[in-house]
């Protein structure tokens, strides 16, 4: 791999200078071995040779092998096309070229055998074929096995650069694959049965037959999955070995008192085992670093707030991270209220804090005399600093990168524990990448009484009935959100949008009072109308996502969500669950137009038919790909897969931990010589990275 490395492809034949820029720039192949690493996105089969007799109406593209009888041009200008008369034997089609027509017309001769690539299309019962791929029959290994069709770009395709430009290139690369080294240690090789990566990589580009393909692809995927866990659990061992964390040796007075005077409630079962399990953390002398996941409404603040009290009996301060100003005020005020007998100094420190405030939240921060601080990443600004901060949670952490958190763990000498709190359910396989190197916790358990969200689907005709609905709701003093996909009109789509069904909504409710929120108001406009919902004032909110997480009025017993089939299901889950958190029968209403893909309804039915967050994460993860979330990890400590994926590559993502993990057991520093291509290739792959082994 070595050599192949340091050959760049401008040395290969037929590529020269210009293509080679060209290729870097779209495809980001600079030399031999990115080539190979571009992996074809599917194959064509190249293993049978099909009759014009027998073509039918849905085939993929075929070979066929036959003669041009004749060419002619149609049309003129930019219109104009050349359509060459080929025939088989059994029949005859047309095969239709729009550029190039010159040199076209000059290459291919009548009389001489030519095999064909393309996909058949039927017209008035004539059959043709635009653009196919052509080569002479009697070009050595053409029509054998599988062969890779290639991810390409728009600019390439115009530049003349086509899938086959690039299987050429590749093929000429392919009998060097002899000589490749395996950095996978032979032992693991046999053990896994692993192809080796020579084969594999001379599989991938032709396949002999679909079983090879498999392996190969499987090599391939693992390898790639493998040097991930590899660096992720590398990492969080080098980092709790190294690390010191605060030890919270003691269970205090604000602790028990908060436990015995003002808990509102009993704690549910997992409540209090989550707790426990964070005592054992932190009071191990070990920073702590774990992912709380808890569905939405299972309770997850009260969680946070204990741990805080813990933190500030052993002498330290906390701070509490939130993703938007809404939430973090919204966390203010339910944590102050609920510890207000304790004598707890909490603040909040947003954006939109005055600087006269700021500035003594600051002092007091520093003096120690401030024991809680909630807010934005407002939180993070270097002028924030704390006495000493021991404590840190950082609520629907999906939405911070990395480095985020890294300036937060800065903050103090002794690294903070730090506890991340999410709503989304990860589903395992993608926890074990994306948060590859934080313990996790799960609430599994909702507090007593609730009762499951009623969700239903509703097309656009049936809005009248709907409204209905809600009216008698509201009629029972309830509350109701209205959630919209945008915020203004957009000519260019037909989705509804607040501004539009704000005034719709007080016509037809012209007895209640209507609140609106959205992300392009001023933060005070926000909390003005996000209160008035609050307080029960206005009944109706009408809103865009960013109500989707953690916004909490228990008196709220119905949701409408326009357009819903513009959502994913992931959040369609997160807006759902700001209904069905007071003891009553909620409802969600998933408005859709008309006429919806069946996939489309296929996924809504998803929402209709469980309320539990880990099986619609799952399904979401399945249907549209780890999207956020794996954008969240490969600005960390990972690199982009190219093979693998996260969503459906789940029983290899396992294999490859369990592996990295029994190879770091055994050789913490990967030092042995059999071990040598591994650490090389680490090198290779993470060179580029900062030192995340300090984050979180
Ligand atoms: P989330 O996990 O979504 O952040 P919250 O912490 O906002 O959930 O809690 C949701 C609601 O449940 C809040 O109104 C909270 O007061 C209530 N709650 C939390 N724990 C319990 C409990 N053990 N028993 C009853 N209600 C609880
Ligand atoms: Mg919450």
């Amino acid at each position: 791999m070595e050599r192949l490395r340091c050959t760049d492809i401008k040395f290969l034949k037929g590529v020269g200078p210009k293509r080679a820029e060209l290729l870097n720039k779209q495809l980001g192949i600079k030399n031999c071995a990115d080539l190979l690493r571009h992996y074809p996105s599917h194959y064509a089969d190249r293993s049978k040779t099909y009759r014009i007799a027998d073509f039918s109406g849905d085939m993929p593209s075929v070979q066929v092998k036959g003669m041009f009888v004749s060419f002619a041009t149609h049309g003129e200008g930019a219109r104009m096309r050349l359509v060459g008369l080929f025939s088989d034997g059994s029949k005859a089609m047309e095969v239709v070229w729009f550029n190039r027509i010159k040199s076209i017309r000059d290459s291919y001769l009548p009389g001489t055998e030519y095999i064909l690539f393309g996909k058949p299309t039927e017209f008035n019962g004539r059959w043709s074929m635009v653009h196919p791929e052509i080569d002479r029959s009697d070009t050595p290994d053409i029509s054998t096995g599988m062969r890779g069709i290639y991810p390409l770009t728009e600019t390439l395709r115009n530049r003349g650069i086509t899938s086959r430009t690039i299987y050429n290139m590749v093929y000429a690369l392919l009998p060097r694959c002899r000589d490749i080294h395996d950095p996978l240690p032979q032992e693991l090789r046999n053990r896994l049965q692993l192809m080796s990566l020579g084969d594999a990589l001379r599989c991938i580009h032709t396949p002999a037959n679909t079983d090879e393909l498999q392996k190969a692809r499987f090599r391939l995927k693992f390898e790639e999955l493998f040097y991930l866990q590899l660096n992720i659990l590398r990492y969080c061992r080098a980092r709790s070995k190294t690390i010191a964390g605060f030890r919270f040796a003691k269970i205090g007075d604000y602790f028990n008192r908060f436990y015995k005077e003002c808990l509102p409630f009993e704690l549910t079962g997992a409540q209090k085992r989550v707790i426990r399990e964070i005592r054992q953390d932190v009071g191990s002398g070990k920073q702590m670093n774990r992912l709380l996941q808890g569905d939405v409404g299972s309770g997850k603040t009260l969680v946070a707030l204990l741990c805080m009290l813990m933190a500030l009996d052993n002498g330290t301060q906390a701070c509490l991270m939130a993703p938007t100003e809404i939430l973090a005020a919204q966390h203010f005020e339910t944590l102050s209220s609920l510890a207000a007998k304790i004598g707890v100094n909490i603040k909040l420190l947003t954006g939109s804090t005055t600087k006269k405030e700021r500035d003594s939240i600051h002092d007091a921060l520093r003096s120690g005399t401030l024991h809680i601080l909630i807010g934005t990443h407002a939180v993070i600004e270097d002028s924030v600093q704390f006495k000493n901060l021991g404590f840190v949670v950082i609520d629907e952490q999906h939405r911070f990168g990395v480095a985020q958190r890294a300036r937060l763990w800065k903050k103090n000498v002794i690294a903070p524990h730090i506890l991340v709190m999410t709503a989304t359910p990860i589903p395992r396989t993608l926890a074990m990448t994306v948060y590859g190197d934080l313990d996790v916790s799960v609430i599994d358990e909702l507090p007593p009484g609730r009762k499951p969200v009623k969700t239903v689907l509703r097309y656009e005709d049936k809005r009248m009935e709907v409204y209905r609905a809600i009216g008698a709701q509201l009629k029972e003093g309830r509350q109701a959100y209205i959630v919209y996909p945008l915020i203004s009109d957009n000519e260019k789509t037909d989705l509804k949008s607040l501004e539009e069904g704000y005034e719709h909504i007080r016509q037809m409710f012209p007895s209640y009072r209507v609140a609106y929120v959205h992300g392009r108001m001023k933060p005070a406009e926000k909390e003005a109308q996000m209160n008035l919902f609050a307080s029960g004032q206005a009944r109706i909110l009408v809103a865009t996502t960013v109500i989707e997480v953690g916004v909490n009025v228990p008196n709220a017993s119905v949701m409408l969500i326009e357009n819903a089939e513009r959502f994913g299901l992931s959040q369609l889950h997160q807006l759902r669950g700001r209904v069905g958190r007071g003891a009553d029968q909620s409802y969600c209403i998933l408005m859709t137009k008309l006429k919806i893909a069946k996939e489309t309804r296929k996924r809504l039915e998803v929402m209709t038919s469980t309320t539990d967050g880990f099986v619609v994460a799952e399904a979401d993860l399945r249907m549209r790909g780890p999207g956020d979330i794996e954008g969240t990890m490969q600005s960390g400590i990972a690199v982009e897969l190219h093979i693998a994926s996260l969503a459906t590559d789940g029983q290899i993502v396992q294999l490859a931990r369990n592996c990295a993990n029994s190879i770091l057991d055994n050789d913490p520093t990967l030092a042995s010589p059999d071990l040598y291509g591994i650490r090389k290739e680490m090198a290779l792959l993470f060179d580029k990275s900062h030192d995340w082994s300090r984050i979180s």
